[in-house]
């Protein structure tokens, strides 16, 4: 117990130097991607920003893609924020809608009421206000309400237990075409994958989750891939026992909301990002601010509804930009 604390309070001075260990997604905690440039070289840059992979790393793609109407002159047609710059694509705005699709066996696991509990609670916190200070090409802010889809899909090991990036999206699809749960272009479907799962493409040890987006039956759907940190706690756990005593789901929430609010700040990969292709919960990757201790023992930096929990902190877009655990 004393290990972890003072490996959180380590990893918020090293946000504090600029030296942080995360890039886009949520990466392992000792990424192979790591070593980033201060992220303030970003604010006073014209070179083209590097571009999200979905998977926590930016790639230069050339050529720069044209400057969309009403882009401001420099680089990219970029429009520069507080250490983080937007790239003219559409937000997800108005109340964000969570869709749950539990791949695995999740019997017994309080994960399935952690979980859920969580994301009723989400919006409207301090936390997620930070997200509002994101706005789209016409002045609309990002909102701060997130709701919990009441219709939540439970996947039987339909493309097994080692699962491709391809794979992950055909059980979005499915999901969504069977009529599992709605198609819906102002929601984000998280696939909560469980400890015996692996995903092929890097899960534990080059991230622990991640987002992207699909053209699926006709519509633009966001969805991300949500590792259970239980598989590999060294690199995907902040800590060995969570406040609501479940390692593994109290692990997924914080990754749920890193992909939550890039999701919702560039669903597209044409939103919000820096330099480096770091969205804005890729720039405060496993720093968590001021914690406090629960009952049980372990670290917690916020109560949502009636649940304590330890979630990174995100990227405030105002006054020069900081990572912040509330707005
Ligand atoms: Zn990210």
């Amino acid at each position: 117990m004393q290990r972890t604390i003072v490996w959180v309070v380590a990893l918020a001075a090293a946000c504090t130097l600029g030296a942080r260990l995360g890039v886009h997604a949520q990466v392992v905690r000792q990424s192979p991607h790591a070593a980033p440039p201060p992220e303030h070289a970003a604010a006073g840059s014209n070179e083209p920003d590097l571009e999200p992979t979905g998977k926590g790393w930016g790639e230069l793609k050339g050529p720069a893609r044209q400057p969309g109407g009403g882009a401001r002159p420099g680089g990219n047609g970029k429009v520069k924020g507080n250490g983080i710059n937007y790239h003219n694509g559409p937000l997800i705005l108005g109340t964000t809608n969570v869709y749950y699709i539990w791949y695995g066996d999740w019997s017994g696991n309080s994960a399935t009421t952690i979980l859920p509990d969580f994301a009723r609670n989400i919006g409207g916190s301090s936390y997620y206000r930070i997200n509002t200070t994101y706005y789209d090409a016409k002045g609309a802010h990002v909102s701060n309400s997130v709701a919990l889809s009441p219709a939540q899909y439970n996947d039987n090991y339909s493309h097994g237990a080692a699962l491709s990036d391809s794979a992950i999206q055909s059980v979005v699809a499915y999901a969504i075409t069977s009529g599992g749960v709605p198609k819906d272009s102002n929601g984000v479907y998280f696939v909560l994958t469980s400890a015996d799962v692996n995903a092929t493409s890097g899960f534990c040890t080059s991230y622990c989750g991640w987002h992207t987006h699909a053209t699926i039956a006709g519509t633009d759907i966001k969805y991300a891939f949500i590792g259970n940190p239980d598989r590999c706690p060294s690199a995907c756990s902040a800590q060995a026992v969570g406040p609501n005593g479940n390692a593994g789901a109290d692990g997924m929430v914080s990754i749920v909301a890193h992909e939550l609010e890039e999701s919702v700040t560039d669903p597209d990969f044409t939103g919000w990002y820096d330099r480096r292709g770091y969205e804005n919960a890729d720039k405060c990757a496993w720093t968590f601010g001021t914690v406090y201790q629960t009952a049980n023992g372990a670290s917690a930096n916020m109560k949502l509804g009636s649940r304590d929990y330890l979630i990174q902190r995100n990227w405030v877009n105002a006054s020069g930009g900081s990572c912040a655990q509330g707005y």
